[in-house]
């Protein structure tokens, strides 16, 4: 025994004098699913053993890997281990072989470093391990606090899950209220996504909150494949990782397929000198000998086994340097020559375990992971945590730190735009449009040549093509739509959409450069750029005849009304001056007459309604009103006519020379109210998705009209503006108002835009999602918008184009007056003319009978006679009376008793 003393002492000091390192062996354990930390553990052991030209000790690993997280398989390997001796055991941890490790450990008394100790652990605690995972669900409750989310889907994959989420119930405490709309246990990466599938079929336009707990290898797989699948909305979703993440690795696989709106936790410190030193040499490995390594990142689980190593590396040269170095050395496991038997009926602990272990928690380190510092349980404290997020636009960037002792604390965000591929320019690009009038149509060609790729278009969309090519440095191949649609959800279809949209979606086309709408279902599965032409739902009708001005539209500058007050106004006036001339006694005067003086006044009734006609006919008579009554009615009755007559006369051009067209629908109201004129829309359009999903009560019974009548809706826009056309005004088509407004101006001018815009919108130039052209379309829209040459292609294809006279202006002969426009004034002339003559018979009639009475001769005699008088030109005398003796007699008579007053011309 003292010469077994003497040995070791021997071996010891020679170990001391010659330099002679000693070799601490470590165990280590992986799954065959944990190589990349496997290789960062032997990475960890080869730098110690190959660069600490200063070191005191070697290390000598002892590593098994094990098929599965089988807990027998593990408790071989370990007996294994422990029988060929290790000082400290390495391994990572999952719940289901938690257990096994605890319990050797524990019982062995090993040091056991684990990247990270399942949730369960602190039920069950491994007294000798150290987690190098901090416990950061506090973390995960304050981002989503942050976050205000009220809502939450919890899918996890793991018991451990299960166990998180209830911590983060117990967590969300105070005012905050988290509910969780639906908590999932998921088996693999597909059932995931199978599951958010049904989400999103269920419900398609609210947000959605998820909260992913697995390992960010899976929550990496998931996110790609919601960005691969076009079903499922990118804007609405944003998911929050519960696990640690590396921002570097997300940015480079995740944004191949898109950015979406993902929130993630980093300890890694990427700036930190230990993780560049690490970078510098773990970048460049062959990844044939160090699987795993090679890349320009390390994962976080990989990187804790990498500090681990170093905090068993820093306790080690700890005890080797502290005040009992020989003791350690004289332990069982020297040099690692000797074990312990693993068999439950001998324990034999090993002596230093508890050394190592204390030593362990005592280490102080700034590693991969940031500051590491243990508490007495072995787990870390004093750490920080950054909170990365990765937006629609944005790459992955850090935008809050969250520390143990402080919680939660914003730094202000430098959100980087999702960086797009170079070199795009080699590439022919696939573009698909549409046929449709002014935007693309077939060339004519010129006599002798031919036409052949994208020469064989013109039109609007083909110039905005070649305008954005020009732009982008770029070749490009117009083709037209397979099925001539722009694109809307149909089932039928491949990946559930038809038209142009469809095309994108299913990348058989790189862009859409059309008359396509930015919608907002549409957006959801392909991308659009700012909208380079803005438009709204339009009505087209056919134009109605124009309705020419009747006989009488002379009338028509004055209503109804006013034409009859205008009668009652002449009526009352004649009749009040009648009056106002019976009381005055101004209007009265002596009158000689054969009979003798008699009282006679000029106003009678007869003569007050020719006085006011007079004056109304802006004409006047020869009575005029001398009373100050009279003549004040007579200067009202002047005023009155003087303004009515001026607002007739400046009325009067206008009616008489415009043909008005008067349209039977004004408005989608006038539309929507009557069923008589049918309506549509274009099938799988944004104009057809704007009525079926509008929740204006006008818009949604248009929509219930044309849905219970699907033949209103046409395949094409022609189709529709040949139904309008022919079907004599009893179809209305409802369309895009740019498209309105072209066909309006073409031949044969018949149809007519009614009503304003139902809504305001654009076209843009669309991309499958995720395109790398996506940002520089955008740029060059803008770029063309802003210096002009979109409004310069607006009026190249639309009003230069122009075949329709509407303008009204240069044809004098509109203006004309036709006798169309007058004819009423003739027919009223001729009218007077034949009453004139009537009147002129009846008493020519009723004279001869009065004086066929006074002459006691028949009518026809007296009739006869006055004919006579009247052909010789003999002039009757006497008011017309037949000369007669008596008539004679009367004559000197009169001329006896002064002159008679013959004056018919006033009176009447
Ligand atoms: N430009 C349209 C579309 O994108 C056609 C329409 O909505 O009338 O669907």
């Amino acid at each position: 025994m003292t010469f077994s003393w003497l040995l070791l002492s021997v071996c010891l000091l020679s170990h001391l004098v010659v330099g002679v390192k000693d070799e601490f062996p470590i165990g280590a354990i992986f799954t065959e699913d944990t190589v990349e930390l496997e290789t960062a553990f032997k990475y960890a052991v080869y730098l110690h053993n190959n660069n600490a030209t200063h070191a005191r000790f070697r290390i000598k690993p002892r590593v098994d890997v094990v098929k599965n997280d089988d807990p027998f398989e593990i408790s071989q390997k370990l007996c294994q281990q422990i029988e060929q001796g290790i000082s400290t055991l390495i391994a990572p941890t999952r719940e289901s072989i938690y257990d096994t490790f605890a319990s050797y450990t524990n019982t062995f008394h090993m040091p056991f470093v684990s990247p990270a100790f399942p949730q369960l652990s602190t039920e069950r605690p491994s007294r000798f391990g150290v987690s190098m995972r901090p416990n950061y669900i506090r973390a995960i409750v304050d981002v989503i606090r942050h976050y205000k989310w009220k809502h939450i889907i919890y899918l996890y994959d793991s018991d451990d899950g299960l166990l998180r989420l209830q911590n983060i119930i117990q967590l969300t405490t105070g005012n905050y209220k988290m509910r969780l709309s639906v908590v999932k246990r998921f088996t693999n990466v597909s059932d995931a996504n199978d599951f958010l599938h049904s989400v999103e079929a269920h419900d398609r336009d609210s947000v959605k909150h998820v909260l992913l707990d697995c390992t960010s290898e899976v929550a990496t797989n998931i996110v790609i494949n919601h960005l691969r699948d076009i079903y499922m909305g990118r804007r609405n979703y944003h998911f929050l990782l519960s696990s640690l993440i590396v921002d570097e690795y997300w940015n480079s696989r995740v944004l191949e397929f898109g950015a979406m709106n993902v929130t993630g936790l980093r300890l890694l410190k990427p700036n930190s000198p230990s993780f560049r030193k690490l970078m510098a040499s773990w970048q460049f490995l062959d990844p044939i000998i160090w699987p795993g390594a090679g890349l320009k990142n390390i994962g976080s689980d990989a990187a804790l086994i990498y500090d681990g190593v170093n905090v068993i590396l820093s306790a080690l040269s700890k005890i080797i340097r502290g005040p009992s170095p020989v003791d350690f050395y004289i332990g069982v496991y020297k040099n690692g020559s000797k074990g312990t038997v693993c068999d439950t009926s001998y324990i034999r602990a090993w002596d230093y375990g508890y050394k190592l272990t204390s030593q362990l928690k005592k280490t102080r380190l700034s590693g991969l992971t940031g500051n590491i510092v243990f508490d007495g349980n072995g787990y870390r404290k004093n750490f920080t945590i950054d909170v990365v997020e990765m937006t629609f636009n944005s790459e992955m960037v850090k935008i809050a730190e969250w520390t143990d002792s402080r919680g939660l604390e914003l730094v202000s965000p430098v959100y980087k735009r999702v960086k797009q591929d170079r070199g795009f320019e080699n590439k022919t690009y696939i573009v698909t449009s549409i046929l449709e009038e002014p935007y693309l149509m077939y060339k004519k060609p010129d006599p002798g040549e031919v036409l052949e790729g994208n020469s064989m278009f013109e039109g609007y969309c083909k110039d905005l093509a070649e305008l954005i090519a020009n732009k982008l440095n770029l070749d490009y191949v117009l083709k037209l739509v397979n099925d001539s649609k722009y694109g809307g959800q149909d089932p039928n279809s491949p990946a559930g959409w038809n038209g142009m949209v469809g095309e994108l979606i299913r990348k058989e086309a790189d862009m859409a450069i059309a008359p396509l709408t930015i919608s907002e279902v549409r957006e959801r599965v392909i991308d659009f750029t700012k909208p380079y032409m803005s438009l709204g739902i339009s009505i087209m009708i056919k134009k109605p005849m124009k309705k020419k001005p009747g006989v009488f539209s002379f009338m028509n500058p004055l209503s109804k009304e006013i034409w009859m007050c205008i009668i009652f106004a002449y009526v009352g006036v004649s009749v009040v001056l009648f009056l106002v001339s019976r009381f005055s006694p101004h209007e009265w005067r002596v009158e000689d007459t054969f009979l003798g003086p008699t009282m006679s006044n000029d106003f009678s009734l007869i003569n007050s309604l020719w006085f006011s006609l007079g004056a109304f006919m802006q004409q006047g008579c020869d009575v005029c009103p001398r009373s100050v009554a009279g003549r004040i009615v007579g200067s009202v009755w002047w005023f009155f006519t003087l303004i009515i007559i001026s607002s007739y006369t400046a009325n009067l051009a206008a009616f008489l020379t415009v043909e008005r067209m008067v349209t039977p629908i004004n408005s989608a109201d006038d539309l929507a109210k009557q069923t008589e004129v049918e309506y549509g829309t274009l099938m799988y359009s944004s104009t057809q998705e704007f009525f079926r999903k509008s929740k204006i009560a006008t818009y949604a019974r248009m929509w219930e009209f044309m849905n219970s009548r699907k033949h209103v809706f046409t395949s094409s826009y022609d189709e529709g503006i040949k139904r309008v056309r022919e079907s004599k005004g009893k179809y209305a088509f409802l369309l895009e108002s740019t498209t309105n407004d072209y066909i309006n101006e073409r031949l044969p001018c018949d149809t007519m835009k009614v009503g304003r815009n139902l809504d305001a919108k654009g076209f843009g130039v669309a991309t499958p999602l995720g395109s790398k052209l996506r940002d520089r379309l955008n740029l060059a829209v803008l770029s063309l918008i802003e210096n002009g040459d979109l409004a310069r292609l607006k009026n190249k294809w639309w009003y230069d184009r122009s075949e329709c006279n509407t303008g009204g202006s240069g044809d004098s002969s509109q203006n004309e007056l036709t006798l169309g426009n007058v004819a009423g004034c003739f027919y009223i002339l001729i009218g007077g003319l034949i009453l004139a003559v009537i009147v002129a018979l009846l008493d020519f009639c009723y004279n001869s009978k009065v004086e066929a009475t006074r002459a006691k001769i028949s009518m026809i005699e007296a009739m006869k006679s006055k004919a006579k008088n009247s052909i010789n030109g003999t002039h009757p005398t006497n008011n017309g009376r037949l000369y007669t003796p008596a008539s004679d007699q009367m004559r000197s008579t009169s001329a006896h008793s002064g002159s008679l007053n013959l004056n018919t011309h006033t009176q009447v």
